[in-house]
């Protein structure tokens, strides 16, 4: 076995998969859609034990099914109980590029889909200026269901959801992660960094690059903030060898 796939087995291990399914090639994974997968799998087996993180129990479903039916039906915490649709993530499960935002709006909880509002909208426009679509990169959030008049989400629904974007990231092994606001930076790393003082600035999460930058939404508030965002993504740009 190589170096670079013993690597890749000790993140898996690091983010709690104990088992993996061998049984088809990388290259078929299915695109995760986030409308997709959750009621047929959950109406027939319950592949995960879901007081684990990461067991996969059945070898016929693969990782990342397994993972989106779980969480499609999580119910972990209480914003499971005013959803309209668990919005789990959407993109190329082999990007090399992730975004990581807050939480789903209105317009993310009725279409199941992260950042398709407004601040979506700019994020989309942001992803084409970096010469990318959104099908080449993998968007999610750091909480999967919309907290209630879009409040800010609380501590214990940020710890209960910090799981699945975890095992997101360790299936996809993005070379670059940009997260989008201080939610998905100080979920994510569990560091309560402030947003101004480290945006623009490399961090690393589990050896993997991680540009933090100010939210879609905050842009929209802060036009003059665009010109800082914009910086950020062209470092991400150099990193990814993609000519600006
Ligand atoms: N803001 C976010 O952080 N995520 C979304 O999906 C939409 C808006």
């Amino acid at each position: 076995m190589n170096e670079e796939v013993l690597h890749e087995l000790a993140l898996l291990r690091e983010f709690g998969f104990t088992h993996l399914d061998l049984s088809g090639p990388a290259a078929s994974r299915p695109v995760v859609e986030s409308s997709s997968l959750p009621e047929e799998l959950s109406s027939t087996t319950s592949p995960w034990d879901s007081s684990t993180t990461g067991r996969l129990e059945d070898s016929t479903t693969t990782p990342w099914d397994a993972l989106s039916a779980e969480a499609h039906n999580c119910t972990a915490c209480r914003l499971a109980g005013t959803r309209t649709n668990v919005v789990f993530g959407v993109g190329n499960p082999n990007a090399d590029l992730m975004f990581i935002g807050e939480a789903p709006g209105r317009d993310e909880d009725l279409k199941g889909e992260p950042f398709v509002g407004r601040a979506g909208q700019l994020l989309t426009d942001i992803i084409k200026a970096m010469k990318l679509t959104r099908d080449d990169v993998y968007i999610a959030n750091v909480v999967k269901c919309r907290p209630p008049e879009n409040r800010n989400p609380e501590a214990d629904e940020l710890d209960a959801c910090r799981p699945f974007l975890q095992r997101q990231v360790a299936l996809i092994q993005p070379k670059v992660i940009v997260t989008l606001g201080k939610f998905g930076l100080q979920s994510l790393t569990e560091k309560a960094y402030g947003i101004s003082a480290v945006r623009g600035q490399w961090l690393d999460y589990k050896g993997i690059k991680l540009m933090p930058t100010y939210h879609p939404a905050y842009l929209l508030r802060t036009p003059s903030a665009k010109k800082d965002v914009w910086a950020d993504m062209k470092k991400v740009m150099a990193e990814l060898g993609i000519a600006s």
